[in-house]
């Protein structure tokens, strides 16, 4: 793995937990950590509950200066007014949330959220200080059809059409028939797309930008398996489902490097 990029271990809760879980769970998730004897700089770890958890979270992490990152699951593409139930960017900025989910495959196909829609949201975390992590992916029936690459490029492309080359952001390569299905991409189909991303990224944004931004693998992804992706040059950390939900098993994630052979 390039040491440059600081691998990156981020939590989607989904719609699990509420705000008083949300406080037990990240208390005893830093408690964990820190027992584990957890090196906090050499791997990021993210956590992305619920809205309506993320003040609370934030104020423990602040009052206890626990050393876990914050994201939110979604949000807005426009930045204030008359959009009822929408959540915007400055909010979850004045909240101290750093990254910002666009284009999850369920956001993409429950809420049908097209390119369009996922790019204008890319902006929107853009112009309020927010790092977009972009997820991308082909279901089996695009795999089938284009190949690996040619989806998850073609949607990285879209996703950037309206925010300058050099804009910070992550990328999730999360294949859809992997997520939450039990059946992870092998750590060679994840190199193989993770790299084809990169690829695309030096042609977009040129070759410094693409050596530092992460690209992640999501789908799927567990303690027993995370070492292996992590061994592929170009996968730089895991968005996690199910499996951030277990204290434990997220713990273990994150401290991938002390699985044998990493
Ligand atoms: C996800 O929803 O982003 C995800 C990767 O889920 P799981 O880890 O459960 O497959």
């Amino acid at each position: 793995m390039v040491t440059t990029r600081t691998p990156l271990i981020a939590g989607n809760w989904k719609m699990n937990l509420d705000h008083l879980q949300a406080i037990a769970f990240v208390q005893k998730l830093a408690w964990s950590l820190k027992d584990a004897k957890h090196d906090f700089s050499s791997v990021e770890a993210v956590v992305f509950p619920p809205a309506t958890d993320l003040r609370s979270v934030q104020t423990l992490l602040d009052a206890d200066k626990l050393e876990l990152g914050l994201g939110a699951q979604d949000l807005s593409s426009h930045d204030s007014g008359a959009y009822t139930g929408e959540i915007s960017g400055a909010f979850l900025r004045a909240l101290d949330v750093q990254y910002v989910l666009v284009g999850h495959s369920e956001r993409r196909t429950l809420h049908s959220e097209g390119d369009d829609v996922v790019a204008s949201k890319v902006a929107a975390a853009h112009r309020h200080g927010l790092v977009p992590m972009i997820c991308v992916g082909e279901t089996a029936a695009d795999l089938e059809e284009h190949g690996p690459s040619a989806v998850p490029v073609a949607q990285l492309r879209a996703s950037l059409a309206e925010v300058p080359a050099d804009a910070e952001i992550v990328v999730a390569y999360e294949p859809v028939w992997a997520i939450g299905s039990g059946q992870a991409a092998t750590p060679e189909q994840a190199q193989q797309v993770c790299a084809a991303l990169r690829q695309a990224l030096v042609e977009i944004a040129g070759p410094e930008r693409a050596a530092t931004t992460r690209v992640l693998y999501g789908g799927s992804v567990k303690s027993s398996n995370i070492a292996s992706f992590l061994r592929e040059p170009d996968v730089d950390g895991a968005l996690v489902g199910g499996a951030s939900l277990d204290v434990a098993e997220f713990t273990s994630i994150v401290r991938f490097r002390s699985h044998v052979g990493v």
